[in-house]
């Protein structure tokens, strides 16, 4: 089963819902945020193997080339551009499609990989750990989160997303049995988490909510859970002590409270799917 945690938006603590709510769990974490990827801060597991994510590329033989402009025109990226001198190549706008190769008429254009970033593999004393790293300056994330969720295996994973709703996240969310959106109690929550329940829905991925940083002051989040019928399986109450552990970069867990707390979220999830 996988279960991937988004959020609308950033700083609503989505990677602290996801490491405690897998550790809570036994469940198996894989870090998708890959331009930003800190849930290994707080699970600290030890990282037993390390990948290297490519993406295949043009390289152009200049002797073969006859200078005939198809592959610049076939490239949907604007990744290549002809020139009275040859073809010009811009590696960062390449998506490693293939139709540049496929297209030119006397074979001058053969792959080769670009590396992008890489994959972390790794434990802690009781889970299986993964996260995406991708390459300072690179554009795509896309291609290191199919990588990574190539390699989750049968067992209950949460995939930690993104925030936002961008390519990235639908990469991510693509194929996961539940979506567990986190969001806060502020219109700027609300506002965004509407556009990540748009997209849940548009997908078809059963989900629910888990409220951050509740109050009893602030419901706007309850009754929109209310009004739309969602389920809100969590709310994690305001509390210094919770801002203290975090910025110690530990587990929300090690307080008992909160690890009862985290384990009744993890069985509700459980139910969300269910009830699908
Ligand atoms: S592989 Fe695709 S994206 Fe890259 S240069 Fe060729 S046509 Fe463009
Ligand atoms: S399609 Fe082939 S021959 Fe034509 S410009 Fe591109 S590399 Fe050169």
């Amino acid at each position: 089963m996988k279960i991937a945690v988004l959020s609308g938006k950033g700083g609503t603590g989505k990677t602290t819902v996801s490491t405690n709510i897998a550790t809570v769990m036994n469940w198996n974490y894989v870090d998708c945020d890959v331009e930003e990827p800190n849930g290994f801060i707080f699970l600290k597991p030890e990282v037993k193997k390390t990948e290297y994510v490519k993406i295949p590329v043009p390289k152009i033989d200049e002797e073969k080339c006859i200078r005939c402009n198809k592959c610049a025109d076939v490239c949907q990226f604007n990744a290549l551009a002809g020139t009275k001198t040859g073809i010009i190549f811009f590696d960062k706008l390449c998506h490693g499609c293939g139709a540049c190769t496929m297209v030119c008429p006397v074979g001058a254009i053969t792959e080769e990989g670009r590396k992008i970033g890489k994959i972390d593999i790794g434990n802690t004393e009781s889970i299986k750990c993964m996260r995406g790293l991708l390459d300072i300056g690179e554009p795509m994330a896309p291609p290191i989160i199919k990588r990574l969720k190539a390699l989750v295996d049968e067992e209950t994973t949460i995939i930690d997303c993104s925030p936002g709703s961008s390519c990235s996240v639908v990469a991510a969310i693509e194929g996961v049995d539940v979506a567990i959106l986190v969001t806060e109690a502020t219109p700027f929550g609300l506002h965004d988490l509407k556009i990540a329940v748009e997209l849940v829905r548009q997908m078809n991925i059963p989900f629910g909510i888990v409220l951050n940083r509740a109050d009893e002051e602030h419901d706007l989040i309850t009754r929109y859970c209310e009004e739309e019928k969602i389920a809100l399986v969590g709310k994690i109450p305001y509390a210094k002590k919770a801002a203290v552990l975090y910025s110690e970069g530990k587990l929300l867990i090690e307080d008992e409270e909160y690890n009862k707390m985290f384990k009744g979220i993890g069985e509700r999830i459980l139910g969300v799917k269910a009830c699908s």
